[in-house]
C-alpha cells in the first residue's frame, strides 16, 4: 500500500506539492477549506465580466509547464500562454508617461532617451541585476537555505561571498540613485520591491535581481486568464490522482511521538505517513500545531504588505492602456511610511490597473473592460477598513481622472472590492499579507520558515509564507524544494 500525504491548502504551491508528491508514489489528499481551489490565484465572474481575483503578473511560466512534464504530459494540453512585447505602461501626474519595452535593446535606447541616462549606465544596471540573479538563484530560490549540505557546495559558497558586494548592505532606493540621476527612472526601477511586498527604502538593493525577471526573462498571459494557473494544475493534480477534499478545514496535525501522523478536519480526520502544510505558517503553529513549541523569532518577523482592491466593470475601452499599467504616487517615500510604519493608506497612493480583457476579450462584454485596480495597503491590524476603502477609492478615481484625464465614476458598471481583512479570511493569510514575510531586512531570506521542521518528523511546509518566498514563481519552487526533500514512498 502506498504511503499517504495530506496537503493543508489548496493554494498554487499545495496544488504544486500535490503533484510532486503524487508522482513520488505518495497517495496525496488535498484539504481546502474553501470550495475552490487556488487560494489567492482564484477568479470572480459578475455580470458578463470575469476578473482574476489575485496575481495578475505572470513570469517564468516554465515552472508550471515543469510540473506536466513532470508527471508526462504535453502541457500544451493543458495549459498554453504568450510573452507580453510591452510589460508595463507607467504614468506620472505631470503628464509623463513611459512604456517598457520586452526587447532589452528597445528598452535601453528608448528609457535612455526618455530619461535622459547614458544607455550604457542602464545596460550596465540591467547586466548587474542579471549576475546577481544568475549567482544566488541556486542557494537562494532552488534549495533548502536549512539544509548543511547546501552550504557544502562550490557554487553555495561562492554566492555567499558574492552577497557583500550586490548591495545587502544599502537599501534598494540608495542602490538604485547610485546608478541614476532621474528621480522618475529611480522610482520606476524602486516600484519592484512591492514584488515581494516590501518598500524600495528598505528592502536590500540585492532584490535590483527582480526586473530581471520581468526585463530578461519576460512577462507572460496565460491564455484565459491567470485562473488558468490554477484550473490546469487542478486538473493534472486529478489525472494523476490526486483527490481533493473542498469545503473541509484542517483544525489540528495530529503529532503522536514526535511524528506528524495525519490531520483533525471539520470532516473527520485523515491518517497520513507526511503533512505538508499550505496555510501560512503563522497560523499553521497558532490553530493547527497549539501544542507544539512554536518558532517565535521566526513568526514574529514583518509581514508584507497586502493589498486593496477594485474589481470594476467599465462601459468603456481605453486604447491608452494595456494588460499592467501604472499610475505613481508623487510622494512615493510616504506611500511606504504610511503603509509600512503608520499602518494606514497614503492620500496620493501608487494605483495599478489591470485590464486582462486586453488578452482576452471575453473577459468583458463588448466595448467594456474589466478593471482590476490595486493600491499596496498595511496588513490588516484591526484598522476601520470600510472607513479607507471609502477614502482610498475616492482618492483612485480623482487620481484616475487626473492622470488620464478622464471622468471614471460614471462609467462604473460592476464593482466589489477586496481588502487586507478579506484576503486574510478568505485564505488565512496572516496579516492579510500577500507574500508572507516583507524583505524588510538584509537577513529575510535567512529568517524565512523552512521547508520542515527538525522538531516534527514528517511534517513539511510550502507557499508564500515559507523558503524561498510568496509569488507564483517562488510558491512554485517551494513546492519542488519541500518534495526534493522528501524521500519517494
Ligand atoms: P494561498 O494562495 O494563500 O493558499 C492557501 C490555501 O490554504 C487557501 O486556499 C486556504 O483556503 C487554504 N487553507 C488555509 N488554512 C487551511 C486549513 N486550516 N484547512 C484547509 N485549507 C486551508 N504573485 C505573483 O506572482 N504575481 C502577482 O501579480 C501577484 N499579485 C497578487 C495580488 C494579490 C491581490 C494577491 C492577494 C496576491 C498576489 N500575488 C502575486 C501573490 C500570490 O498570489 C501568492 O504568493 C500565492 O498565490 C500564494 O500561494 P500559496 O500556495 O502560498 O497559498
Amino acid at each position: 500500500m502506498a504511503a499517504k500525504a495530506v496537503v493543508v491548502g489548496c493554494g498554487i504551491a499545495g496544488l504544486a506539492t500535490a503533484i510532486r508528491l503524487q508522482n513520488k508514489g505518495y497517495r496525496v489528499t488535498v484539504i481546502e477549506s474553501n470550495s475552490h481551489p487556488g487560494g489567492k490565484l482564484h477568479e470572480k465572474k459578475q455580470k458578463g465580466y470575469r476578473f482574476d481575483m489575485g496575481p495578475s503578473l505572470f513570469t517564468m511560466p516554465w515552472l508550471v509547464d515543469e510540473l506536466f512534464l513532470l508527471s508526462k504530459k504535453n502541457p500544451k494540453d493543458y495549459f498554453n500562454y504568450k510573452r507580453k512585447d510591452i510589460i508595463c505602461n507607467y504614468f506620472w501626474e505631470d503628464g509623463t508617461r513611459f512604456s517598457v519595452n520586452a526587447d532589452t535593446e528597445t528598452f535601453i535606447a528608448e528609457a535612455a532617451a526618455f530619461f535622459h541616462e547614458a544607455p550604457k549606465t542602464i545596460a550596465s544596471y540591467l547586466e548587474s541585476n542579471r549576475l546577481k540573479y544568475e549567482s544566488t538563484k541556486t542557494v537562494f530560490l532552488e534549495k533548502s537555505l536549512h539544509k548543511s549540505n547546501t552550504y557544502l557546495s562550490r557554487t553555495t559558497l561562492k554566492a555567499i561571498a558574492k552577497i557583500g558586494r550586490m548591495g545587502i548592505n544599502t537599501s534598494l532606493d540608495i542602490w538604485n540613485s547610485n546608478y541614476f540621476k532621474n528621480p522618475k527612472l529611480i522610482q520606476l526601477f524602486n516600484r519592484y520591491a512591492t514584488y515581494n511586498g516590501s518598500s524600495p527604502y528598505k528592502t536590500p538593493g540585492i532584490m535590483s535581481m527582480i526586473p530581471h525577471l520581468e526585463m530578461d526573462l519576460g512577462t507572460y498571459f496565460p491564455k484565459g486568464g491567470m485562473f488558468q494557473i490554477t484550473k490546469s494544475l487542478h486538473k493534472l493534480a486529478m489525472d494523476v490522482g490526486v483527490t481533493f477534499s473542498f469545503d473541509t478545514t484542517v483544525e489540528e496535525i495530529v503529532i503522536a511521538s514526535g511524528s506528524a501522523t495525519g490531520v483533525k478536519t471539520t470532516n473527520g480526520s485523515f491518517d497520513a505517513d507526511i503533512v505538508v502544510s499550505n496555510m501560512d505558517v503563522v497560523p499553521t503553529y497558532r490553530k493547527l500545531l497549539k501544542h507544539q513549541k512554536a518558532p517565535e523569532k521566526t513568526l514574529q518577523q514583518e509581514r508584507s504588505s497586502s493589498a486593496l482592491i477594485f474589481y470594476w466593470g467599465i462601459k468603456k475601452e481605453f486604447p491608452n492602456l494595456d494588460l499592467h499599467n501604472i499610475l505613481f504616487s508623487d510622494d512615493y517615500k510616504n506611500e511606504f511610511k504610511s503603509i509600512f510604519e503608520d499602518k494606514t493608506l497614503h492620500h496620493d497612493p501608487t494605483v495599478y490597473i489591470n485590464i486582462s480583457s486586453k488578452e482576452e476579450k471575453k473577459d468583458a462584454p463588448k466595448g467594456c473592460e474589466n478593471w482590476f485596480v490595486m493600491i499596496n495597503a498595511p496588513g490588516n491590524y484591526g484598522q476601520d477598513w470600510n472607513a479607507l476603502k471609502r477614502s482610498a477609492r475616492k482618492h483612485i478615481i480623482d487620481k484616475i481622472n487626473r492622470v488620464l484625464g478622464i471622468a471614471l465614476e460614471p462609467l462604473i458598471a460592476e464593482e466589489f472590492v477586496l481588502d487586507p481583512e478579506g484576503i486574510e479570511s478568505k485564505t488565512s493569510s496572516y496579516r492579510g499579507a500577500l507574500y508572507g514575510a516583507a524583505s524588510n531586512s538584509k537577513f529575510s531570506a535567512f529568517l524565512r520558515h523552512p521547508n520542515f521542521t527538525s522538531a516534527i518528523d514528517g511534517l513539511y511546509f510550502c507557499g508564500g509564507s515559507v523558503h524561498p518566498g510568496g509569488g507564483i514563481p517562488l510558491c512554485l519552487l517551494s513546492a519542488k524544494i519541500t518534495s526534493d526533500l522528501i524521500k519517494n514512498a
